[in-house]
């Protein structure tokens, strides 16, 4: 029996574990379940799971709860309530399923924990991945994929010599506006890029998707989950995301991994690994699918991506810049403060203001974080 902790536990990823677990629940017990501001979901999710602890965003929701979970279940709140329960609940795996950069400190509070993670939040490996990385290692923890491209990589290479990689291809599915011309992308709405065609995800990914970021960023975690130079990292648009993503190996055979396009099952995977259970998820029928189509990645349809590439190569603080300044300029076009457009102008600007440091420490990072918000926040 696993004793799981999910921090955040409402969005698409941790509900989509807890969907998981209740299917399984001789084998996984949730321990913790920390979330933001969708209380009222958190409060249910906490009378069907009886965790131990839960965490909300701040003291009033964590209030507003307390006089209603269940006895016994502790209720803390706020950046120290995810550091309590990624790190002190007593759970020997955590599900790390929050957006953005806010991820970092529980997931290294479960790595210095001794927890295995099982990581969906990319952000940690993009803005911290030589830090993670090393003290993952130090203390002897897996820190397994969530994302799909990442789980099929891990998947393709279960007990292959990681030196006979000679390349890894992430597939990309092009996003809510893959049929668009540049030009077609000047007035864009919200609205309109939140529609992504093939998966159901929350809004900040279903916008990195359709401005490539997300790639960008997975791009960035491949490098360091894989340790692989960004030489033997490539992308190619897949519109279907039935393929996975692949790896050639350096006698020219290449393993894919397939399946319909449903989350439960890379989530699955990474809490049940080394061992495969049944999953609700539709079997693929290839009678059905037909045809499978790739397309090269075009870098001038998709500048983020590019950037991502830049930012990679040139290492140090500068995937930090690339992934706060992103996340800033989400958040305006969400709130109607930025065109779409704006997003990559924003990450571009940002980073070209940037010299990267090499090998930071935590507080140097945490400070770059907090530099380029600013930056990318006061741009026009
Ligand atoms: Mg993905």
């Amino acid at each position: 029996m696993k004793k799981i902790a999910v921090l955040g536990s409402t969005g698409s990823i941790g509900m989509q574990t807890l969907d998981v677990i209740s299917r399984q629940p001789d084998n996984y017990q949730v321990i913790g379940l920390a979330a933001g501001n969708n209380v009222s979901l958190l409060l249910e999710q906490a009378r069907k799971f009886r965790p131990e602890w839960v965490s909300a965003a701040t003291k009033e929701l964590a209030d507003q709860i307390s006089s209603q979970v269940p006895a016994g279940v502790r209720v803390v709140y706020g950046e120290a309530g995810l550091t309590e329960i990624a790190g002190h609940s007593g759970a020997d795996y955590v599900v790390c399923a929050l957006v953005g950069s806010l991820g970092l400190t529980s997931t290294l509070a479960a790595i210095e924990a001794g927890a295995d993670i099982g990581l969906a939040n990319k952000e940690s490996l993009v803005t911290a991945g030589h830090l993670v990385m090393q003290r993952a290692k130090d203390k002897g923890i897996a820190i397994l994929p969530v994302d799909s491209e990442h789980s099929a990589i891990f998947q393709c290479l279960n007990g292959e010599n990681p030196r006979t990689v000679k390349r890894i291809m992430l597939t990309a599915s092009g996003g809510s506006f893959r049929d668009r011309t540049r030009e077609q992308l000047n007035n864009v709405t919200v609205e309109d890029a939140l529609k992504h065609p093939n998966w159901s995800m929350g809004a900040k990914i279903t916008i990195d998707s359709a401005t490539m970021a997300n790639k960008g960023l997975e791009v960035i975690e491949a490098h360091w989950l894989f340790g692989l130079p960004y030489d033997q990292i490539d992308v190619v648009i897949h519109p279907e995301s039935i393929v996975h993503s692949m790896v050639e190996f350096i006698d020219t055979s290449v393993i894919a991994q397939l399946g319909n396009p449903d989350m439960r099952v890379p989530i699955q995977y990474a809490l049940s690994y080394p061992e495969r259970t049944p999953s609700p998820a539709s079997s693929l029928d290839l009678l059905k699918q037909a045809t499978l189509n790739f397309r090269e990645m075009d870098f001038k349809r998709y500048p983020c991506l590019r950037l991502a590439y830049d930012a990679g190569r040139l290492g140090g603080t500068a995937t930090t810049v690339f992934n706060a300044a992103n996340e800033i300029a989400v958040s305006r076009f969400l709130k109607g403060e930025i065109t779409f457009l704006t997003i990559e102008t924003i990450i571009e600007r940002v980073l070209s203001s940037h010299t990267a440091t090499m090998l930071p420490s935590l507080e140097a990072i945490l400070e770059t974080d907090a530099w380029a918000r600013r930056e990318a926040s006061s741009l026009q």
